[in-house]
């Protein structure tokens, strides 16, 4: 099985337990999932560092600690559900390391253990489901204002939100996340790709210069929360792509000097307002199973 099946099929358990467990609105309640199966979840305030939550296992009854060291709920959120992820996932409470009983997890750092990232993948279903996230993502304006919207309501970071909109959204939009003049990692909606054909940003590649983004790193301070945005052309951040305005919103993420930049196309796949209008309207009186 390769490793893109299996991140994918972890992020489906993850969305039909949301959906099983009666989720019919955001947020998902995690600690109703966790009474029900006996998991206690704690907060606790000396984890190690990096450390964002343990699984404790005793026998047969389990239990979650989560770090506040950081302390934004929606990266809390995020790393009970990848703790749940373990318990939930077929072969994990056998085969990730427990060490005197405690399994410690550093949730959604890239971290290139299959386990873990199933574990960050499933996080990402379960308190995103896709039904439920895209009927949500039609009640906002594309971009930046979407991925903070969804956040606020799926109580989730904007990192992992952003990632989710870059997956779920029909706008041709891509997410970035950098740090200084680096790329930490990129993606791109599958709009976004249809007319991307080209290199796309990997991790450590530098930004393009020139752009919103590598002129706000340079200027930034570490904390900083500010939000900028500029129309500009999606030229400057994809070489051999065709002219083709795009709108660039860029957000300080005020920890470790991160920034997550938002791309939109305005006129993407031809979409004009009327047919948009008109599928919106298909959307609402189609049933969903
Ligand atoms: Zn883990």
């Amino acid at each position: 099985m390769s490793r893109g099946f299996r991140l994918d099929e972890a992020k489906r358990q993850g969305e039909k337990l949301a959906v099983d467990e009666g989720n019919t609105s955001f947020p998902v309640d995690l600690f109703a999932i966790a009474s029900k199966r006996e998991i206690t979840i704690e907060a606790i305030k000396d984890a190690a560092p990096g450390v964002s939550a343990m699984l404790l296992r005793v026998g047969d009854t389990y239990g979650i600690f989560y770090s506040t060291a950081i302390p934004s709920r929606g990266f809390q959120r995020f790393s009970i559900a990848h703790e749940l992820g373990h318990y939930f996932l077929e072969g994990h409470v056998d085969q990730i390391p427990f060490d005197g009983g405690i399994h410690a997890s550093r949730a959604g750092t890239f971290c290139r253990d299959v386990f873990e990232q199933e574990a960050d993948s499933f996080a990402s279903g379960l308190l995103m489901p896709s039904r439920l996230f895209k009927r949500a993502l039609n009640g906002f304006e594309d971009g930046l204002a979407a991925v903070k919207g969804l956040a606020g309501l799926c109580q989730t970071s904007l990192t992992a939100t952003a990632i989710r909109y870059a997956e779920l959204t029909e706008a041709a939009s891509a997410v970035i996340v950098s740090t200084g003049k680096t790329v930490d990692f990129a993606c791109m909606s599958p709009a976004m790709k249809s007319f991307a054909k080209l290199t796309w940003l990997r991790p450590g590649d530098l930004l393009p210069k020139g752009t919103l983004t590598a002129n706000f790193n340079a200027q930034r301070d570490q904390f900083d929360e500010a939000e900028r945005n500029d129309e500009t052309e999606l030229r400057l951040w994809l070489d051999g792509t065709r002219s083709r305005d795009v709108l660039e919103e860029v957000i300080g993420l005020g920890r470790y000097g991160k920034t997550l930049t938002v791309l939109t196309c305005p006129d993407a796949g031809g979409d004009g307002e009327d047919e948009e209008e008109e599928d919106s309207l298909r959307e609402s009186w189609t049933p969903h199973f």
